[in-house]
């Protein structure tokens, strides 16, 4: 299996280059040149597996530079048990006659970053060794709030990396700063942003292809990748759960094998869905991959009219992990969709770059269609929703519930549903408060909020979330989106 870039399909590098690297130098993304196919005997085969054999049946196809060890490793690392607050890694738990939930936030950071972002250390430390000499990987991230700290967990004291963390100062949740900023570990650091997610995610993308930067670090041995979606080693281990849950719905007797699920995805960036899309390109039966936003509706009005236009109202909202106008891994599906066109895609991403904006032609936007459907969920119908379900939904899983509701109300179409549940209720204790009671706020500091939320809703607060309350603070830095690039070298104390 090789790799080549959305905006130059004339390279052709390994698994091992395309993950150690993150980006492409040129600037785009790094896409599989195929995708293997599964077979129907195979998914069977595959139901009676626990995840970490559904995970290395899966990761075997695309990591073809890795021995068997490396991927024992690897996998078995990542996933082991004690992680995970269930033995299932990511159970999938019937809410409703056909909708199902993929709980994906059993992980140490409770959100559904951590089933790439265990991994990704394993495959990058190996992929180092194999395609980067041995240099020293500077790991920087631009984050919505759950990233940043999935990534700081994975990457804490793993040896020849060292981590920075950039997030927009008022666009996170307090959980989500705390979980940060008293992040542990000698490799790490964190810097708030004074802007939102978008400003930190494009500075971080222009500290990539910079090469003043670059050979600054080069110089030091070092080198830069990227734990953003971005990276295809976080793109890979989520195809993995798409497959898993699929079997656990037939291992539970509620589809057979080869029958269609229809898989509703809380976006933002568009790798967990993308992930969904390369699933079903592989064979595993989806009929349509459902897109939901927040009232950042970027992704559904591309979805639906072809026009991606980011010049638009910014909101801040209560799944800020969505809060995104700018979704990267777009460009690998207007890679695939336009049949590989890398030049297009190349002028594509320019206009984006200085227009805001592009539109694509109607043979794309039919394929397209053909297998998406997208949605948005504004603030007050995310509340309702979380109030309407006994079982407690996080605002970015209550967006996915909502469109799912809308969309089988337009279409009838109501046959088995993944719906992806990407982070765990009690990392926004108030909001999710609040919804339950018409808006009041519980009387007590975010931590007697846990509780509360724990005792009415009768589940428990996970133990890292717990814990963060008597952690200390380490990180307090604040900087102005242009002076990211110093702050990078301050941080590294270059
Ligand atoms: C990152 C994140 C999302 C969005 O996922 P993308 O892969 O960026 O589309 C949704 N919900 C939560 C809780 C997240 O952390």
């Amino acid at each position: 299996m090789k790799y080549t870039s959305t905006r130059d399909n004339s390279l052709s590098v390994s698994s091992a280059t395309a993950i150690s690297q993150g980006i492409s130098k040129e600037g785009g993304l790094f896409v599989p040149e195929s995708f293997p196919q599964f077979s129907l005997e195979r998914i069977s085969s595959m139901v009676s597996m626990p995840y970490v054999q559904r995970a290395k049946e899966i990761l075997r196809e695309y990591l073809t530079d890795f021995t068997e060890e490396e991927l024992n490793y690897c996998v078995e690392g990542a996933y082991e048990a004690s992680k995970f607050s269930s033995e299932k890694i990511a159970p999938t738990v019937n809410i409703n006659k056909n909708e199902n939930i993929l709980e994906l936030w059993h992980g140490p950071t409770c959100a559904f970053k951590d089933m790439a972002l265990q991994l990704l250390p394993y495959l990058m430390t190996v992929s180092a060794k194999k395609a980067a000499s041995g240099k020293e990987i500077v790991i920087l991230v631009a984050t919505s709030g759950d990233t940043g700290k999935a990534a700081l967990e994975g990457f804490k004291n793993v040896e020849n990396t060292r981590i920075l963390v950039f997030y927009p100062v008022d666009g996170v949740s307090k959980m989500q700063k705390l979980q940060m900023a008293t992040q542990e570990g000698e490799n790490v650091a964190v810097c708030a942003i004074e802007g939102n997610f978008d400003d930190a995610q494009s500075a971080v993308k222009a500290i990539f292809t910079n090469d003043e930067i670059k050979s600054k670090l080069a110089q030091k041995n070092m080198m830069f990748s990227s734990a953003n979606s971005i990276n295809w080693g976080r793109l890979v281990p989520q195809i993995v759960y798409y497959f898993s849950a699929y079997c656990d719905l037939a291992e539970q007797g509620r589809i057979s094998v080869g029958d269609e699920i229809n898989v509703v995805v809380p976006t933002g960036n568009f790798g967990n869905i993308l992930a969904a899309y390369y699933a079903k390109k592989m064979g595993l039966p989806i009929k349509k991959l459902i897109c939901a936003s927040n009232s950042n509706n970027v992704l559904t009005d591309f979805l639906t009219t072809g026009v991606y236009n980011k010049n638009r109202k910014f909101y801040t909202t209560t799944s800020p992990s969505m809060d995104i106008l700018i979704s990267s891994n777009l460009e690998r599906l207007l890679y695939h969709i336009s049949g590989n066109d890398d030049s297009l895609i190349g002028d594509l991403m320019n206009k984006l770059a200085n227009d805001g904006k592009y539109a694509v032609n109607d043979t794309m936007l039919s394929a397209i269609k053909a297998d998406f459907a997208a949605g948005f969920a504004d603030e007050a119908s995310v509340k309702n929703t979380i109030k309407k379900y006994k079982y407690l939904l996080d605002p970015h899983t209550a967006v996915a519930v909502k469109v799912y509701e809308d969309y089988v109300n337009n279409t009838g179409d109501d046959i088995p549903t993944v719906i992806d549940s990407t982070a765990s209720p009690y990392k926004f204790p108030k909001s999710v408060y609040s919804a339950l009671f018409d808006g009041k706020d519980f009387d007590g500091d975010e931590f007697e909020t846990l509780e509360e939320l724990s005792r009415v809703s009768e589940t428990e607060v996970p133990a890292p979330i717990k814990a963060l309350k008597n952690k200390p603070v380490r990180f307090k830095e604040v900087c102005r989106k242009d002076n990211m690039s110093e702050m990078v070298f301050k941080l590294l104390k270059l």
